[in-house]
């Protein structure tokens, strides 16, 4: 027999994930999340919002924590959230912090198999880019220096490992995340990539496995769906960015996220057999 060397033993429980939200969006779309991957990994799982919303507090089982942070779509309640979630995982004894945004689908196993490949006591930024080069910023405490640095895009998801987490809360924990976004002034993504590769100088590892609905979701081949880690959906104008899965009517499945759901697990009971 082959015997596949797995040396860093990564499970399930090893890691945190935490979902963006807002109350404008529990109810629109986190009922599908609930109803599938959340199944996979209940208790790793951890919602983050801007309320206290005593439903969805009941079916995630008080796994919604509320930040107080603002609930616009402004920079700083975003980093606000972030650092949320930054420090809330800081706390925990996790090996891993894998975040997503609330129109993202995890596929949990391949999540949990994939980061065994990687050792949590050494640095990991593992992410997608959605942009063809570095970003480059102009530094304005710094005589104006140009500052280039890759950022893994925060609609597709992104993971640390503890080690890298832990050489960032100089920077990031405490609120301190959300003063370096205000020095930057930009998204939470933007500033995360910004800590990690600008000022600790630890390089973003490209994961093709992430997908944020900025890709045309249709040219994920079939075969090679149950290899990815994550997926997203958006609807530009009237038209719809989704996974190319057969399975439940479209009117019923918008997102793709259910027939995705039975494609990847086919025993979960209310697929088709
Ligand atoms: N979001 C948020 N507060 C807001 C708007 C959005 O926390 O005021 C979260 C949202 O729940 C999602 C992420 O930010 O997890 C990205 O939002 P959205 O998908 O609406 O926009 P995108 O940036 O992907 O176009
Ligand atoms: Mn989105």
């Amino acid at each position: 027999t082959q015997v596949t060397m797995r040396p860093f033993m990564t499970e399930l429980n090893d890691m945190f994930i935490s979902v963006k939200t807002t109350k404008h969006f529990h109810k629109e779309r986190l009922p599908i999340i609930l109803k599938t991957w959340f199944q996979l990994a209940k208790d790793q799982t951890w919602f983050f919002t801007d309320t206290n919303d005593y439903d969805f507090q009941k079916m995630t089982n008080g796994h919604m924590i509320n930040t107080n942070c603002s609930s616009s779509h402004s920079r700083k309640a975003l980093c606000c959230k972030m650092s949320v979630e930054f420090d809330t995982f800081i706390e925990t004894d996790k090996k891993w912090f894998c975040h997503f945004d609330d129109d993202n689908y995890v596929n949990i196993p391949r999540l949990v198999d994939f980061l065994g490949d990687y050792n949590p006591r050494e640095d990991w930024y593992l992410g997608k880019p959605s942009i063809q080069a570095p970003l480059e910023i102009i530094n304005k405490d710094k005589s104006s220096q140009k500052v280039k640095f890759w950022f893994a895009t925060g609609g597709a998801g992104f993971c640390l490992s503890k080690a890298l987490a832990l050489k960032m809360m100089p920077v990031a924990s405490g609120g301190k995340f959300i003063s370096t976004g205000e020095k930057i002034r930009l998204p939470d993504d933007v500033t995360m990539g910004y800590i990690i590769e600008h000022l600790l100088k630890k390089p973003l590892t490209v994961v093709d496995q992430f997908h944020s609905h900025l890709e045309p979701m249709k040219f994920i081949r079939r075969d090679i769906l149950k290899d990815q880690i994550s997926f997203s959906y958006s609807k530009n104008k009237e038209e719809w960015n989704v996974v190319k899965i057969e399975g439940f009517d479209t009117k019923y499945d918008t997102n793709r996220f259910l027939s995705l759901h039975c494609f990847l697990f086919p025993e979960t009971r209310f697929c088709p057999r």
